[in-house]
């Protein structure tokens, strides 16, 4: 198939973001990051000091707000508005409240159609596109070309995460405060109302715990290879 939409959901530090960029890389295709563009939603209520934890409040600022995703895999740029926030949306602050803005149905609602219609360009301009968040399979794209939910052990998807922060340059990283983060974080976005994280009836389960990440590269591209038009 030459213009494959990829829809791939996981728990957080699943290495799904690793997984996606290498297979929009290795096949030539567009890389959409979901969860970056909710981080983003957030880092604009904090920075204009919206209660994140009232929802109408969260639902009125949010109409205001301008998100663009680059779809560059290699280079997956973020921004609101002509603000660049790759950096600032990695950040405790963002981390911790991005679960709480992500549950504003009005939110999902406002992202979720900019995420079609970034698909809708992709397929328009002749490329496929790997789309990633926590609904991709389920809500966002159900008739996706290949539905794939990558997870992997608690405590194997702390140490990753860990890893990744010290990669960021955090000074205080520990692998238990980690795991704890990540357990919340997952009960939150699985146990919300609105397109709760879940495994989609026809999505591949991959689960990465032993595995390289070169090894998923590959067992996802081969998945791809199965696919016709
Ligand atoms: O993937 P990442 O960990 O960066 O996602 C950050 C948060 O964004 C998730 O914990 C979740 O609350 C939210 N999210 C979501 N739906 C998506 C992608 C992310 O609710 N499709």
């Amino acid at each position: 198939m030459r213009t494959p939409v990829i829809a791939v959901d996981g728990p957080a530090g699943s290495g799904k973001s690793s997984v996606c960029r290498g297979v929009a890389d290795r096949l030539g295709l567009r890389y959409l990051d979901t969860g970056a563009m909710y981080r983003a939603m957030t880092w604009a209520m904090l920075d204009a000091r919206v209660d994140v934890d009232d929802p109408e409040a969260v639902a009125s600022a949010a109409a205001a707000v301008s998100i663009i995703s680059g779809t560059e895999p290699l280079d997956p740029t973020i921004h609101v508005g002509a603000t660049n926030v790759a950096g600032p949306i990695r950040g405790d602050e963002v981390t911790a409240a991005v679960s709480a803005v992500s549950a504003v149905p009005a939110v999902r609602e406002r992202l979720v159609a900019i995420q079609r219609d970034e698909v809708a360009a992709a397929l328009a301009a002749g490329s496929g596109i790997v789309v990633e968040g926590r609904d991709i399979t389920t809500v966002v794209l159900p008739d996706a070309d290949l539905k794939v939910f990558i997870t992997a052990d608690p405590e194997e998807r702390a140490r990753r995460r860990a890893a990744q922060d010290v990669d960021l340059g955090k000074d205080e990283v520990d692998v238990e405060d980690t795991q704890t983060a990540l357990l919340e974080r997952d009960a939150k976005d699985s146990g919300r109302a609105a397109s709760p994280l879940a495994i989609a009836p026809d999505a591949v389960v991959i689960d990465t715990t032993t595995m390289s990440l070169d090894e998923v590269v590959g067992h996802v591209c081969a998945l791809v290879d199965t696919l016709t038009d």
